[in-house]
């Protein structure tokens, strides 16, 4: 008989209705899509609902600490870049305790891809007010509204220098399953927003609010998601509450972490044994560069 535990650590104990089913269904079919064998690919999970899709895909699975999926996955892919490194946070997860985890990352460029699940408040704790809520919201931890502004993501992702950012929406399923195929293949950071409804706690922030306030980009004729400094003009004409979403910034061009530092970095390092001078070389090298 199947234990109750059991049962939870297989079957999605998300609220029904919870936007992080659409990114589920969207992971799932891009993986299928890809045609990826699902013993290649690591999910990493944080803490918070988001946290529990560890469980739910057929892939190997680390279940970390709050706001640390970023230096797990990151280890996990420089020690073997043959693993496809998918990490996923949610806003208080990655904006919280992650944050500087996420601008780290963005400039070091490895070749991972961070999720972020987007509900702008704390679900799994019943609804406190979370980096992303939206100014004036109304939580359990602010009765009269929240005052503070919320962390914009994707600007923050273009400056710190993420080679790929987009962001899709739990009610687009369509447009979700492209960016993640997107996201994964990329070589290099690449961050993918999911605008993904808590509807529990966020009585604001509901598919209905989501369609109202999105821009998709993928329908703009004039939109070219390589020019960066276009990029940056246009996000930074938006209001504070409209929410692009698409294919935002491209760029193939950046060098990967693991391709700076690391020798014949097509192979793992515990396979590496004869390369271990070169490895400790290459450092040598590459601090000198800095002197
Ligand atoms: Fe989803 Fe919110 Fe329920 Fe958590 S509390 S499972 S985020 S709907
Ligand atoms: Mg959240």
């Amino acid at each position: 008989m199947v234990s109750e535990k059991d049962l939870s650590l297989k079957t999605p104990q998300w609220c029904p209705g919870c936007g992080h089913y659409g990114f589920l269904t969207a992971l799932k079919k891009a993986i299928a899509e890809l045609n990826w064998d699902p013993t290649s690919i690591l999910l990493v999970s944080g803490i918070g609902c988001s946290g529990r899709i560890s469980y739910y895909v057929k892939v190997y699975g680390f279940h970390t600490l709050h706001g640390r999926p970023i230096p797990a996955a990151l280890a996990a892919k420089l020690v073997n870049p043959k693993l496809n490194v998918i990490a996923v946070s949610g806003d208080g997860d990655a904006f919280a305790l992650g944050m500087s985890h996420f601008i780290h990352a963005a400039r070091r460029n490895p070749d991972i891809t961070y999720v972020v699940l987007n509900n702008m408040i704390y679900g799994l704790t019943t609804g406190q007010v979370s980096p992303t809520s939206l100014k004036g919201m109304k939580t359990k931890t602010t009765p009269r509204g929240n005052v503070e502004r919320p962390v914009n993501a994707i600007k923050l992702a273009m400056m710190a220098g993420a080679t790929f950012v987009a962001r899709g929406f739990s009610g687009d399923i369509a447009q979700l399953v492209e960016l993640t195929k997107m996201a994964l293949q990329h070589k290099g950071f690449s961050y993918l927003e999911v605008l993904s409804p808590c509807v529990t706690f966020n009585r604001v922030a509901t598919y209905q609010w989501f369609r109202e306030h999105i821009i998709n980009v993928d329908k703009l004729d004039d939109y070219d998601p390589t020019d960066y400094p276009k990029v940056m003009s246009f996000l930074s004409r938006l209001k504070e509450d409209e929410y692009p979403t698409g294919l935002i910034y491209i760029n193939k061009e950046e060098k990967t972490l693991r391709e700076h530092i690391v020798p014949g970095y097509e192979t793992p390092i515990p396979e590496l044994d004869l390369e271990v001078k070169n490895y400790r070389k290459r450092y040598e090298e590459l601090f000198r560069e800095f002197e």
